[in-house]
């Protein structure tokens, strides 16, 4: 057989995994290539991440407009964001409006879910194998199934045998969700979590959360947007988009240079109480250059915001449970909040530490912790994600000679520009392990790009695979490694350092992203593709 005839044999030359943000744009990329894509997408619809995650409160973290694509100025033009930190059924709009827009769903095939990815050294393709039993095959194959898309549940005894309503935060149901005037329990007080509670608590009879580490949260500070102010924001995307590109983690904030000890006392307190009143990530992201590095500076900013959490709860004892002490502020993602603190404070909400009683089991009717059972109308899971890695291990991936991606991985994980593995030829990665990350659709976009440059420079030389050398994955990820040293958020238990207790094998901290900026990550990925990718072995 002639490498001619073996290629009709595959069924596309590209298949991509996700119809998320980076499932969509890399869709559009490849489009105008004329190849034979296909994009397999679990879900009834588009949006990934906001089409699965429809709980209640769900909303941007970023500002709207520094979150959406920048690849279309058509697009710019026509999108009205309605609100600076965007609802998730405005997002999910939003996402379908740019499916239609750039008619993606004929190449997107819904209710798909990939459950094997099988590399087959002899023929240099990809047999992609879907929950439905049939097979697909493909030369390069595209992931892009996000870093937070695998909802892991708790493993308390009798979750079964609740006979009232139970909801994955991650896995939200379409049909909408009638919590009020009902007994709700919510377990986790991430992100979501707080979103979560925070909306719940307007409507709810009785809400009991189960908290068993807190988070730093910080106020949100959401408006609306009126048609005079988009249209400001409209003629100042180049500079907002600028301004991402600039900034370490792709966010409109950049830290402060200054270090928190350069200044007063008072003027530290100052430039603190303009970041808690200011919107979005600021005191997070653009908080004076140290506070993730310097103990003391952590300390600082830490009981700064403990003094606003006391401020804000009305009993001293609740406040006090609010509180991290395992954890200083920023070294863990903070989550961005509405009156949430102030839920606490309504008679119908009780906050439950489920480190001083434990959750013993679910009950047909209820939560049996070690001091009390509760009765409960609907239980709320807001217990997170196998991150990173999660959504990779759920698929059988296995590379040259049959090797399990996850047995690797669990052995040590390994890439190259957090785009390409060793063993796994043509397998390229968005948003993967060891990329920078941060306000995530900007760096989709550049990973997007780098991949279909890559695409095509093989196509233009006649060049059919690619694969890191070991040497060049070691680089990277002793580089990886290396910039997360002396960072707190490192020495933190959290999903950013790989760690979830409901999951086997992730009980050890591993450095799962990169932690370096993400402008650096740009340069170096830029460097790769000058030198003609002589990185990688290309063949
Ligand atoms: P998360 O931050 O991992 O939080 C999970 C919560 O569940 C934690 O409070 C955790 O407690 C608790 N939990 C997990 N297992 C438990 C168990 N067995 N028993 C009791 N409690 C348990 O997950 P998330 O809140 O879904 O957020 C994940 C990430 O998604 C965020 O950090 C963020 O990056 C992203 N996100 C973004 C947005 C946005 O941009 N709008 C919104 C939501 C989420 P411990 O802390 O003690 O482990």
């Amino acid at each position: 057989m002639t490498d001619k005839d073996k290629h009709t044999e595959f069924d596309y030359d590209v298949i991509v995994i996700g119809a998320g943000m980076s499932g969509l744009y890399q869709l559009c990329r490849l489009r105008q290539r004329n190849l034979r894509v296909r994009v397999f997408e679990a879900g009834t619809g588009v949006g990934g991440t906001w089409y699965w995650n429809r709980y209640p409160g769900a909303r941007f973290d970023s500002e709207s407009y520094s979150y959406g694509y920048s690849f279309s100025q058509e697009l710019l033009d026509e999108w009205d964001w309605t609100e600076h930190f965007a609802p998730q059924p405005e997002t999910e709009r939003y996402l379908n409006y740019v499916a239609d827009k750039f008619d993606l769903r004929r190449d997107i095939q819904f209710s798909a879910r990939v459950t094997s990815a099988i590399f087959d050294e002899d023929r240099n393709c990809w047999d992609i194998g879907l929950e439905d039993g049939s097979h697909h095959r493909t030369r390069f194959l595209i992931t892009a199934v996000g870093p937070l898309s695998a909802p892991t549940m708790p493993k308390f005894e009798g979750i079964k045998d609740f006979q009232g309503e139970s909801y994955h935060t991650g896995l939200w149901p379409k049909t909408p969700v009638d919590y009020a005037g009902k007994r709700v329990a919510v377990i986790g007080t991430g992100a979501t979590g707080v979103q979560t509670i925070q909306e719940v608590a307007k409507t709810v009879g009785h809400l009991t959360v189960f908290q068993r580490r807190p988070n730093w949260c910080k106020p949100l500070r959401n408006k609306p947007i009126s048609k005079a102010e988009m249209a400001e924001i409209r003629k100042d995307y180049p500079n907002i988009f600028k301004r991402c590109q600039e900034s370490l983690s792709c966010f409109m904030h950049s830290p402060d240079p200054r270090k928190a000890m350069d200044v007063s006392e008072a003027e530290r307190e100052a430039f603190w109480e303009q970041q808690y009143a200011e919107p979005g990530f600021s005191m997070w992201i653009g908080n004076f250059s140290d506070i993730l590095m310097d103990r003391e500076a952590n300390r600082l900013v830490s009981d700064f915001v403990a003094r606003k959490i006391r401020e804000r709860v009305d009993d001293p004892e609740t406040a006090e449970l609010l509180i991290p002490t395992d954890h200083g502020f920023g070294t863990r993602r903070v989550p961005q909040e509405t009156f949430y603190y102030e839920a606490y404070n309504q008679p119908n909400v009780d906050l439950v530490s489920i480190l001083k009683t434990p959750i013993e089991r679910i009950t047909p009717t209820g939560i049996q912790t070690s001091d009390r059972h509760c009765e409960f109308d609907i239980i709320i899971y807001a217990t997170g994600f196998d991150a990173i890695t999660g959504s990779f291990d759920r698929i059988d991936l296995r590379g040259v000679g049959g090797e399990s991606l996850k047995e690797k991985w669990r052995r040590a994980l390994e890439t190259y520009l957090g785009v390409q593995v060793a063993g796994f030829p043509n397998m390229f990665m968005l948003m993967g392990p060891h990329t920078a990350l941060g306000n995530i659709p900007r760096s989709i976009e550049y990973n997007v790009d780098w991949v279909t440059d890559l695409i095509d420079h093989m196509r233009e030389n006649g060049l059919t695979r690619s694969e890191p050398p070991q040497a060049s994955v070691d680089a990277w990820t002793d580089y990886v490694i290396e910039t997360s040293e002396g960072l707190l958020t490192n020495e933190i238990d959290s999903w950013m350092t790989g760690i979830n207790w409901n999951v086997e094998g992730k009980q050890k901290r591993i450095v799962a992203r990169f932690a370096g900026s993400a402008p650096y990550y740009r340069s170096r990925c830029d460097e790769v593709a000058a030198a003609g990718y002589t990185e990688l072995m290309l063949s």
